[in-house]
Order: structure tokens, then C-alpha cells, then sequence
């Protein structure tokens, strides 16, 4: 499972945080999940349930926002919003985009521990299929 993987790669980053900055509990973690990363943000959620039991995350919130997908032609410099199926055929000249200006995102925003302490935005991105 997909989601699992990246659920698990998010829990390794924000361990490490929280060892460097001594807290002993995560409260919330924000992730951004860009539109076309091919991640279900709900099945996201469930693994990061799963995984984090017994680690430091253990009973903390994963709250994802959602990047949407744009797309540039660069002819024309027309930007659109590509949508889910992403169309990637520019609305005006019909070329297909040669740059996609977002929606590849899969990054954790910001940590917030249990002692009420922020961590991030310092952390590496989980590495999405870039
Ligand atoms: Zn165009």
C-alpha cells in the first residue's frame, strides 16, 4: 500500500524532529498532499493510524491540505487549474503543458508537539515521484 509507505517515510521525519527538539508526544502533523501526487488523502490518514502506534506520533492528527494542480503553457502563458483527471492540454491553444507549476507537493507543512512547541517547516520532503 502506497499511502502506507509514505505515512511511515512522514513518521520517520517528524521522530527525528522531535528527538532534536526533546518533545515526547506530537500533537498534530500538517502535510501538504499536492492534487497530483497520487496520494488518497484519506487512505493517507488511515496508514499514518496504523503506523505511528507506539512510536512518539501515537495518538497525534494528521492534518492535510490539499495543493491543486496547475499547469502553464508556456506559448501563450496561460495557467490553469488541471483538475482530477488532470487535463493537461492548455484551455486557449490546446498545446500540452510543458511545466507544471503545482500539485507534485508532498511535504510536511509544520509539527506541533504535545508541550505545545512548533517544529517545521524544516523538514525535508518525503520525496514524492518528482
Ligand atoms: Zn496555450
Amino acid at each position: 500500500m502506497h499511502e502506507l509507505s509514505i505515512a511511515m517515510a512522514v513518521i520517520g521525519q517528524v521522530e527525528e524532529a522531535a528527538r532534536t527538539a526533546g518533545a515526547t508526544a506530537v500533537h498534530t502533523v500538517h502535510l501538504q498532499v499536492g492534487e497530483l501526487a497520487g496520494v488518497v488523502p484519506d487512505a493517507l490518514e488511515f496508514g499514518f493510524g496504523l503506523a505511528c502506534a507506539g512510536t512518539v506520533l501515537e495518538g497525534a492528527r494528521l492534518v492535510t491540505e490539499t495543493v491543486p494542480g496547475r499547469a502553464r503553457c508556456r506559448p501563450c502563458a496561460d495557467e490553469w487549474a488541471v483538475g482530477m483527471p488532470p487535463d493537461l492540454c492548455c484551455p486557449l491553444c490546446g498545446t500540452a503543458a510543458d511545466e507544471l507549476l503545482s500539485g507534485r507537493e508532498l511535504q510536511i507543512t509544520g509539527v506541533r508537539f504535545a508541550d505545545g512547541t512548533a517544529g517545521g517547516p524544516v523538514l525535508e520532503p518525503t520525496g514524492g515521484e518528482r
